[in-house]
């Protein structure tokens, strides 16, 4: 691959119109979406140390606190919590002559933030891959058929120019978050970019072996308990209709202490079962609210499913959205709604 094709991705207008904006921005505040994934921090902490290393007051804020099991990426300490000080982060926002948004298209998704973002007279930029993008921006970078957004800030800072300011700890960041919207590369991963990228960031020093341990082998008590006991105790399937569904009650979660990120990946675990193509898992959060998430293998969608039954949505094979009922009535609703989908072409 040549280097005009590499760097070709982002249109020409987008990154000069946008390196405009970083150069005559004096302070840049970087935002991204809440209960941040590795990916949302990954491709904000990287951006945020390459715009430093090349002199510039940047800030990123996050609507809470990124979970225990990120803590280890660098940088991170210094995000800006807004969950901790709300007005402050807010104000901060509306200071800034630039904002930009990594991994969310919709003010929805910074929760607390919404107002201090949408209210700001600040430029946005806006660098995201989910679908139907609603924030105004001007420069939005918008590619849904790349699978991270920390894929997308290695184009942008290729496209700028300014590889070669990503040091062994941006890189890091924007490997982290490569990994962990592709489930180290085993979905989402068929794109040749993505090797050339990571070959790139390996070079750089990356420890993708580290990484991988850290965010990908890495479990407390609670979370080896809780895993074990979903499948174990709380799985039903559905093999007549590829099928399967998870539900773990707020007092099984206390009962196994329970902390944010423990049930990360259960509702994946079903889909390694031969005929189950899509996996639904409740989380009951309190009596009269569950949080549903989807996931699926091939081209059945669960994003219409959460879209159409419970105000949600995401991607194709990665959804999610909640239901304002108690458990019993959300597990018979699901139910109810498996019984009668038909499994379109399923393919795996
Ligand atoms: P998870 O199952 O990991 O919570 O979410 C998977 C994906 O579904 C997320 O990356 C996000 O795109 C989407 N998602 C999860 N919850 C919601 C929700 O409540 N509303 C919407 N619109 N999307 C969601
Ligand atoms: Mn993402």
């Amino acid at each position: 691959m040549t280097a005009s094709e590499s760097t070709s991705l982002i249109p020409t207008a987008s990154i000069e119109k946008a390196r405009m904006l970083i150069e005559g921005a004096r302070s840049v505040a970087l935002v991204c979406h809440m209960t941040p994934d590795g990916d949302a921090l990954g491709s904000m902490l990287c951006l945020q140390k390459v715009l430093m290393t090349r002199g510039k007051r940047a800030r990123g804020v996050v609507p809470d606190m990124p979970p225990a099991s990120l803590q280890f990426l660098p940088g991170v300490n210094s995000l800006m919590v807004a969950s901790s000080n709300e007005g402050y982060a807010a104000k901060f926002l509306s200071t800034v002559d630039l904002v930009i948004c990594l991994d969310f298209n919709d003010a929805k998704r910074i929760d607390r933030l919404a107002g201090g973002l949408l209210s700001s007279p600040a430029k946005r930029i806006v660098i995201d891959h989910h679908l139907n993008p609603v924030l105004k921006a001007d420069v939005l970078i918008s590619f849904p058929e790349k699978s991270s957004t920390s894929a997308l800030v290695f184009h942008f800072l290729e496209g700028l120019g300014w590889l070669d300011d990503m040091d062994v700890d941006s890189a890091t960041c924007c490997c982290a978050g490569m990994m962990t919207d592709t489930g180290n590369f085993s979905y989402n991963s068929n794109d040749p970019d993505l090797y050339r990228i990571l070959s790139v960031l390996v070079a750089k020093g990356v420890d993708k072996d580290a990484l991988y341990r850290k965010l990908f082998n890495t479990n407390s008590e609670s979370r080896i308990r809780i895993m074990g006991f979903g499948q174990y105790a709380r799985m039903e399937l559905f093999p007549d209709h590829g099928a399967a569904l998870i539900t773990l009650s707020r007092d099984e979660l206390n009962e196994l202490h329970y902390r944010p990120g423990d049930t990360e990946g259960l509702v994946n675990v079903p889909l390694s079962i031969p005929g189950i193509h899509y996996s639904i898992f409740l989380r009951q959060n309190e009596p009269d609210y569950v949080k549903v998430s989807m996931r699926s293998v091939g081209d059945f969608s669960v994003k219409e499913l959460c879209e159409k039954y419970f105000g949600g949505g995401g991607h194709m094979n990665a959804a999610g959205g909640e239901y304002r009922k108690s458990l019993d009535a959300t597990r018979s609703r699901v139910r109810a709604i498996i019984e009668s989908t038909p499994l379109i072409t399923p393919k795996k």
